[in-house]
């Protein structure tokens, strides 16, 4: 089912401009990455009713909000740098949201108790805010988004103040957390593509204000629509296809994954078609990446 429809969305900064229409699916789980500077952040301000300068309809559940209030919107929004309240404890930053639902005191406290237990953050109630390390503040900026029951959760870059290790481990707990709600669409802005990845069921590429590329992460990974798709998703190289000793006006440049690759000297099974395969290589350097070896040849 189409949740949201974002149709012909432009906006006209000095050095920037800004075009492109989307769609989402209920429940869908999808990443915006691109280069810093090309628009990311700029759609989630206008999805989220905090940017009034541009052009274009928005459409939740088929009904037009382009105009609509934050508060009318039923979205909620994690910033890079936490914005809780620093005034209150924890309990009070999640329950913020509830009161305003008005509901009575036991079940604003039970709800904000299974809250902080689906962000991992148990027994945390009365903790000051300003007591929270940088993983926790952000769990507890995503109970106080969540806890508004939002058909829709915005985040933007919201790990990427934290060290890597918790960078990790945060980014497999949100897609727990988005698959735990029922029917919640999230969208994901981030500048990591492994991150993106690693945990969307689809992605969108932006470049320079436009939508460069949309698919699941496989598709843009194995079949990359464009050159900058397949650069910016993953290693590779380009040849022109002369230097494979093709003849052809149909393709200016020929683009492969380094696992595309083999040397025909050893033994190898699989279907060769499928793969580059050179007569010989040199080894020019070794990159040690962990799980992998990656070879300039
Ligand atoms: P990203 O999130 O992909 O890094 P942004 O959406 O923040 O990109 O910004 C896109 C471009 O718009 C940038 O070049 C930025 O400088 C410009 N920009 C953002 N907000 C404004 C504004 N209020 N006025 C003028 N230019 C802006």
């Amino acid at each position: 089912m189409e949740k949201l429809r974002a149709d012909g969305l432009k906006v006209k900064y000095k050095n920037f401009n800004l075009d492109l229409s989307f769609t989402l699916e209920e429940g869908e789980f999808v990443s915006i990455i691109g280069p810093s500077g090309s628009g990311k952040s700029t759609v989630l301000s206008i999805l989220a009713g905090l940017n009034d300068t541009f052009e274009g309809k928005l459409l939740l559940n088929g009904k037009d909000i382009t105009k609509a209030k934050i508060q009318d919107r039923n979205m909620a929004m994690v910033f890079q740098n936490y914005s809780l309240f620093s005034n209150m404890n924890v309990e009070k930053n999640v329950a913020y949201a509830l009161k305003i639902q008005k509901k009575s005191k036991k079940e604003i406290a039970k709800e904000v108790k299974d809250l902080l237990s689906l962000v991992g953050l148990e027994g945390y109630e009365k903790r000051k805010v300003t007591t929270l390390s940088g993983g926790e503040a952000q769990r507890v900026a995503l109970a106080r988004a969540i806890a508004k029951k939002p058909e829709i959760l915005l985040l933007d870059e919201p790990l990427s103040a934290l060290d890597a290790a918790l960078r990790k481990k945060l980014k497999g707990e949100l897609r727990r957390i988005h698959d735990s709600r029922d029917n919640m669409t999230t969208i994901y802005v981030t500048h990591d593509r492994e991150e993106a990845f690693s945990i969307s069921d689809r992605i969108i590429i932006m470049k320079d204000g436009k939508i460069e590329a949309t698919g699941t992460p496989e598709e843009l990974y194995n079949n990359p629509p464009t050159l900058f798709t397949a650069l910016f998703t993953g290693e590779g190289t380009i040849l022109t296809p002369s230097s494979f000793g093709l003849e052809t006006n149909e393709v200016d440049k020929i683009f492969f994954r380094p696992e595309s690759v083999i040397v025909k000297d050893g033994k190898f099974w699989g279907d060769i078609n499928q793969y580059v395969v050179l007569e010989n290589a040199e080894i020019l350097s070794i990159d040690y990446l962990g799980s992998r070896y990656l070879l300039m040849l």
